[in-house]
């Protein structure tokens, strides 16, 4: 699973970092600091910070063959 963020949409309303804490955190005000490649445990929560973000900065690309080897 990697996990990109518009950087040039993104408005740091930190709607994700209360979703998916462990992948999504706010560096001062307004900077967004994330886990490219977060823990496909991790999965539920990211999605529902896709959902969150006000400008939908956020984007999920899944890799099926590398999620067939973490199980
Ligand atoms: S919710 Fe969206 S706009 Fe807000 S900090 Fe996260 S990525 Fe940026």
């Amino acid at each position: 699973m990697k996990v990109v963020v518009d950087l040039n949409l993104c408005q740091g309303y930190a709607q994700c970092c209360y979703e998916a804490p462990d992948t999504f955190k706010l560096k001062g005000a307004e900077i967004l600091v994330y886990d490219y490649a977060p823990n496909k445990r991790l999965r539920g929560e990211i999605e529902r910070a896709v959902q969150a973000c006000p400008v939908r900065a956020i984007s999920v690309e899944m890799d099926d063959q590398q999620e067939a080897e973490n199980d």
